[in-house]
């Protein structure tokens, strides 16, 4: 299947196992649900319903509060109460709980329906919210289909020069830090960095039929983007055992007028994901972009959702980037 053809090697996973972790095939569109991706949306008035912190599951919440603010998820799970996924009712429940301000047992309900979701490898220290959310996809891929469109990647063998195209089924973009950076990074750096002319591990190149490097360009990139900036990373320690460090570089990016590689979009960013702390007493959150230019942050730590400034000012924090074209809202 592509996502696991798109392998590991090319995303570096050798530096993080978490990566290879495959995900389902998705089939062709169906028709009916299609055309979800691609009306327009309103955004919230404000975020719904405040989660309470209990049993350390900031990341469900948190998980729960960005899927909330994906404008196409409401709609879709608006118009489509069944699903032949065994979780899909109890997710439908719980997210339509938060917008709906319903009761905070339907969101604990769907808790104890994921309880087979053990972390991944709890590189946070705990279980991640990408972690999570890459699970929730595997679990309900006609919800996700019917939302997120693949992306795909150009890839040019350097020795001979041959194109091919990869789909990309992955709900996430990986943008890794570099290595050598100071103590800030804007988001325009890391993009040209992960999606312009990178250069990954040698793969086997369909013409040469020889493992060869080859240059990465990302050719489509869709109208909604999730971006994963990965702020760990795994090294072996003297005496060869696996650890994980967290990176706090402070990242800079605007929140509108956002242009990626391989789109025509001007994006804007609807949501973050934010891992505060350390890897050994972290504590995760969602910020939400709401109508009349207004951010809020959803903190199980406090007792309401409250305002927040806007992100991305020497942001050390931010993990998940939830980004939308805007031709998409009204
Ligand atoms: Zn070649």
């Amino acid at each position: 299947m592509s996502a696991s053809s798109l392998s590991s090697s090319s995303l570096g996973a050798k530096d993080h196992p978490s990566m290879i972790q495959a995900l389902p095939v998705l089939d062709t569109q169906d028709s009916a649900v299609s055309d979800v991706k691609t009306r327009r949306f309103t955004l919230l008035h404000k975020p719904g319903l405040s989660l309470t912190n209990s049993l350390n599951k900031c990341w469900f919440h948190a998980s729960l509060h960005l899927l909330a603010n994906v404008p196409m998820l409401r709609e879709y799970l608006a118009e489509y109460p069944v699903s032949s996924a065994p979780l899909y009712k109890d997710f439908r429940k719980a997210i339509q709980a938060i917008i709906g301000h319903l009761s905070p047992s339907l969101v604990s309900n769907f808790f104890e329906k994921i309880s087979a979701f053990n972390g991944v490898n709890n590189r946070y220290g705990q279980i991640a919210v990408p972690d999570f959310l890459e699970y929730l996809w595997t679990q309900l891929p006609d919800c996700f289909k019917s939302i997120w469109t693949p992306s795909i990647r150009k890839m040019q063998c350097l020795k001979c020069n041959w194109v091919s195209y990869k789909n990309s089924q992955d709900m996430l973009l990986k943008v890794y830090i570099p290595t050598h950076i100071g103590k800030n990074v804007s988001l325009k750096d890391l993009i040209d960095y992960n999606f312009i002319n990178a250069h990954s591990e040698p793969s086997l190149c369909g013409h040469c039929h020889v493992n060869t490097n080859q240059k990465t360009v990302w050719d489509f990139i869709p109208n909604l983007v999730c971006l994963e900036i990965l702020r760990v990373t795994e090294r072996k320690t003297k005496s060869k055992q696996l650890r994980w460090s967290k990176n706090n570089v402070s990242i800079s990016f605007p929140t509108s007028g956002i242009h990626l590689p391989g789109s025509s979009s001007s994006f804007r960013v609807i949501g973050t994901c934010d891992h505060r702390g350390t890897l050994y007493g972290g504590h995760w959150v969602t910020r939400m972009y709401c109508k009349s230019n207004t951010w809020y942050e959803a903190d199980d730590l406090k007792n309401r959702v409250t305002l927040a400034s806007t992100p991305g000012v020497k942001d050390t924090s931010v993990v998940i980037l939830l980004l939308i074209a805007d031709t998409l809202l009204k």
